[in-house]
């Protein structure tokens, strides 16, 4: 009886099977990096066998975004690509058809890729090394990989073995917008702006998987070209459909554009976000939206398992904490412990002890760039009341660049000396000057001006009243000489509309500069590790 009823049960679904033929897909540009194929399955020869291709087909989806360090963070308990490699593996044990993306945001900003090693800034070629060496599968552009110079950039691509999809970003080449590309052996591959994820179980069930991936335009260069997210991502999904069993979407925007999307696009069942830095999960009608921590402190984990048939997708999204729970994959971790070497070494220059804990706080510190190129954050305030504390001569008050802080992060609970490098990676000295009222003015005046970018100031002791600037709680007086502490770049004259802001000025009276590295001032980082541990 029992057999019976199974054998009905098989043939029931054969013809289903038979009549609903998976689509068979042209690839719409170039092929994913594929997974292992699965050991053939024998043609359908008796009814049985051709009943075990149930028409149902589970994938899974490993999704990380804004990754900037490629070790773990906060003393090694959380991120880290190494456990990220082993996680990888362990979802493809569980199921080999898993596809492991990054939603953008990675060769920039970072501590390490800031750092000169063998002549060049080291500008991400860490972190493409680790994440191939890790498997990563798919990447999609975040605006920090434009932070990048244009042939920095280029190397990065031809480096990674993993494959980029470019929905609504080209490549500006003579005033035309081309694709991006990869050159792989003296071979040119364009990056596409979507393709098919061509997916086969142990039963011989096949779907073809659609993915595009748009970019928000907050990076503007005059070397990339953005289209509309919205537009790009619609046409995409509209030329995926006809060939894809789902069209999925890896998005690096803000979560309010990822939630005007899902309602534009209610077929899409999944969003892969990133450029947010916490976890987020959303709905939109069937929508989800989801984004992990960045830094990869979390991963998500989203299992698919669509019906071929009837073109049901379920969707199962975890959040799963990369912790010391996960262990490191050795070839990963033999790559990251190399670059950590490097990294050592280079800011074993500067302080003894790059491990050392030198300030707690439960407070966030806020180096958002969102928050700090548009504010004084507790961040700013505490890096310039830092230089304040390393003058040689009481300051009336202290200036610098907010694009000097590039961590784009929150900083919370035991903070490293090497934190602060991450913070300020650039460095710099601290000078002394004296300057007269009125330059002061217009130089805090433009710092206002330049609200929303990395020429906003931060300050100490000085404060935008409603009748003008305070300096120490007093109006400021344009014939007065103020002694002010600010970073070397600032007085460089290559600041956003301070051209004029040099050593050679006539109201820049004196300029007072370290002389050796014995001096706090001599680097920036050394200033701020001294101020952190006297707390
Ligand atoms: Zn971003």
């Amino acid at each position: 009886m029992q057999t019976l009823k199974r054998l009905s049960f098989f043939l029931a679904l054969s013809l289903i099977f038979w009549t609903c033929t998976p689509k068979t897909g042209q690839k719409t540009t170039e092929t994913a990096p594929q997974p292992p194929t699965p050991p053939a399955v024998e043609e359908p020869a008796k009814v049985e066998n051709t009943a075990e291709n149930d028409g149902i087909i589970e994938v899974i989806f490993l999704q990380i975004n804004d990754v900037y360090e490629i070790a773990p963070l906060q003393g090694g308990k959380v991120g880290g690509v190494a456990r990220l490699a082993t996680l990888y593996q362990q979802l493809k044990e569980e199921n080999p058809n898993t596809l492991f993306v990054l939603s953008g945001d990675f060769l920039s900003p970072s501590l390490l890729g800031t750092l000169k090693y063998q002549g060049n800034r080291i500008k991400g070629r860490q972190m493409v090394e680790a994440l191939n060496a890790a498997g990563l599968q798919v990447a999609i552009f975040g605006n920090h990989e434009f932070d990048l110079k244009e042939g920095e950039l280029q190397a990065r691509l031809n480096e990674s073995g993993f494959m980029w999809v470019a929905t609504n970003v080209r490549h500006m080449v003579n005033g035309k917008p081309e694709p991006f590309y990869k050159e792989v052996g003296g071979e040119k591959r364009q990056l596409p702006t979507a393709f098919i994820w061509e997916v086969r179980d142990a039963d011989g069930t096949t779907a073809n998987i659609g993915l595009f991936g748009v970019t928000i335009n907050s990076n503007p260069k005059d070397w990339v070209y953005y289209s509309d997210p919205f537009q790009a991502a619609q046409d995409a999904a509209a030329k995926l459909e006809p060939v894809a069993n789902v069209v999925v979407g890896l998005t690096h925007l803000e979560l309010v554009q990822d939630l005007k999307l899902a309602g534009m696009l209610p077929q899409v069942p999944l969003l892969m976000g990133g450029h947010d830095h916490d976890n987020s999960i959303d709905t939109v009608g069937s929508v989800i939206v989801a984004k992990a921590d960045a830094n990869a402190k979390t991963a998500y984990v989203h299992r698919m398992k669509i019906n071929t048939h009837t073109g049901e997708v379920f969707l199962r999204s975890e959040l799963v904490p990369v912790t010391a729970a996960i262990p490191d994959d050795p070839g990963v971790k033999g790559i990251v412990d190399k670059w950590q070497r490097i990294q050592d070494e280079i800011i074993g220059q500067v302080v003894d002890d790059p491990y050392a804990v030198v300030y707690h706080t439960d407070v966030p510190l806020d180096g958002r760039e969102s928050s700090i190129r548009n504010g004084q954050t507790n961040l700013g305030a505490f890096i310039a009341a830092a230089m304040a504390n390393a003058a040689k001569k009481p300051v009336d008050g202290a200036i610098f660049n907010s694009g000097g802080v590039r961590i784009d992060d929150q900083l919370q609970g035991d903070i490293l000396a090497i934190d602060w490098f991450r913070v300020l990676p650039f460095g710099g000295q601290l000078w002394e000057i004296d300057i007269r009222g009125s330059l002061l003015q217009k130089v805090l005046d433009i710092g206002q001006e330049n609200k929303g970018t990395g020429g906003y100031l931060q300050w100490h002791d000085i404060q935008p009243g409603p009748g003008g600037w305070l300096i120490k709680g007093q109006p400021l007086e344009p014939d007065h000489v103020y002694h002010i502490i600010l970073n070397d770049f600032l007085l460089s004259g290559h600041e956003t509309g301070l051209g004029f802001f040099t050593e050679e000025h006539p109201d820049v009276l004196k300029v007072d500069k370290p002389a050796s590295g014995e001096d706090a001032r001599y680097d920036v980082r050394k200033a701020v590790i001294m101020w952190s541990r006297r707390f």
